[in-house]
């Protein structure tokens, strides 16, 4: 038998894989060098052992039927990860690929091509745990957010509903009516902040997958933002918008987040706000773009994040818009990201999945306001 082998074993000998040949039973009849550094074995050793013996008894039948299947079906290579029994009595992590070479005349044997892939395996354990450990965690911040903001809503409505009190029944001076006057602009704001957070906080409990119509979903935004988009006279404009596999209240809000920091943040010109839609292989990418005051390039990844606000106070917001936006995209198993210079508008896409998802397409083009 080894003299047939001659031609073979030069090639596989200096292989960093161990190479072994075996039987249509799995008998081991060589053994490259390189089993010795990934098995700990000296080739001899392994001669004449049947290699199941040797892998996990869990990864053993799954193992073993594939050893069928490659006899069966020659020559087609099979990989597949297992645990083999090291020298030492521990287990490590193997890629095998088997190939059917028993018709090769040099050969005559099923090669099987062995590869240690245990700090491979242990760094996608790792980073496993690390990304279960994450979302434990931000559930956990999650809770926190909704709990404290919940909490926060009945002391901020007796600040509110006091200082109403007060103003109404005390006769005050000029001064104290001013300082009254920021209390309740003050408890204002803060009751957006904790709607805002508990909407943020909340994004993340997901009711059910539906299919829903973007066109739909958007034209529902503009109504509900009717008031501002025209008091401001902002022009929308909407392309055909496909049907997705998604969540239609959450639509609706990423949208109307959208749209109304498109009006929030307009420039000098009319403001006009265009949305459109691209699919690209197995997703959409929707777009929504408008010719506002743009953001700067350092500021646009930061946009995304909780809180970040560009401007002064004088235009109203809590900086968490984007934020649940870029939760609502992501809950779909989308992205999300903004093109945008200073000055120049901004376009905010982001993709939603579309492999075997989309059911119709509808047209339609809204004007919701005219120019300025
Ligand atoms: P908010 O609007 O409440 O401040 P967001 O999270 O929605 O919070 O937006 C974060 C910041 O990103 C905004 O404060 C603004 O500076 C900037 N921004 C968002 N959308 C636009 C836009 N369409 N054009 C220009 N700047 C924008």
């Amino acid at each position: 038998m080894a003299a047939s082998f001659q031609g073979f074993r030069s090639l596989i000998e200096n292989s960093p894989d161990a190479i072994s040949l075996i039987d249509t039973q799995g008998e081991i009849l060589y053994g490259s060098a390189s089993t010795t550094k990934i098995f700990g074995y000296q080739p001899e050793d392994l001669v004449g052992r049947n290699c199941l013996e040797l892998i996990h008894p869990d990864d053993r039948d799954y193992s073993s039927r594939l050893l069928r299947e490659v006899v069966a079906k020659p020559p087609g290579p099979l990989k597949w990860d297992a645990r083999v029994r090291h020298k030492d009595g521990k287990y490590c992590w193997v890629e095998s690929t088997l190939s059917n070479q028993l018709l090769e005349a040099e050969v005559k044997a099923i090669v099987m091509q062995q590869r240690d892939i245990q700090a491979r395996r242990e760094a996608e354990a790792e980073r496993q745990k690390q990304s279960e450990a994450l979302v434990r965690s931000n559930l956990r911040l999650e809770e926190f957010a909704y709990t404290a903001a919940h909490d926060l809503r009945e002391p901020l409505r007796a600040v509110s509903l006091y200082t109403e009190m007060l103003v109404l029944n005390t006769p005050m001076d000029a001064n104290a009516t001013r300082l009254a006057k920021f209390i309740a602009e003050g408890a204002a704001r803060m009751s957006t902040l904790i709607d805002d957070l508990l909407t943020f906080a909340s994004t993340g409990k997901h009711e059910p997958l539906r299919n829903v119509d973007l066109g739909d979903a958007v034209t529902q935004a503009t109504e509900n933002l009717g008031l501002a988009i025209q008091s401001s006279g902002a022009e929308v404009t909407i392309d055909r918008l496909p049907v997705v596999r998604g969540r239609e209240i959450p639509l609706v809000r990423l949208f109307q987040n959208l749209i109304s920091n498109a009006v929030k943040y307009g420039g000098p010109d009319p403001i006009r706000i265009h949305v459109s839609a691209q699919q690209h292989g197995a997703e959409w990418v929707i777009r929504i773009a408008d010719n506002g005051i743009g953001i700067a390039k350092e500021h646009q990844e930061r946009v995304f994040l909780p809180f970040v606000r560009l401007v002064n106070r004088d235009i109203p917001g809590t900086g968490l818009g984007l934020s649940v936006c870029m939760k609502i995209v992501e809950g779909l198993g989308g992205r999300m990201w903004v093109e945008s210079e200073s000055g120049g508008g901004s376009a905010f896409s982001f993709t939603i999945p579309a492999e075997g998802n989309v059911v119709s397409m509808d047209c339609r083009v809204e004007a919701v306001a005219g120019g300025r």
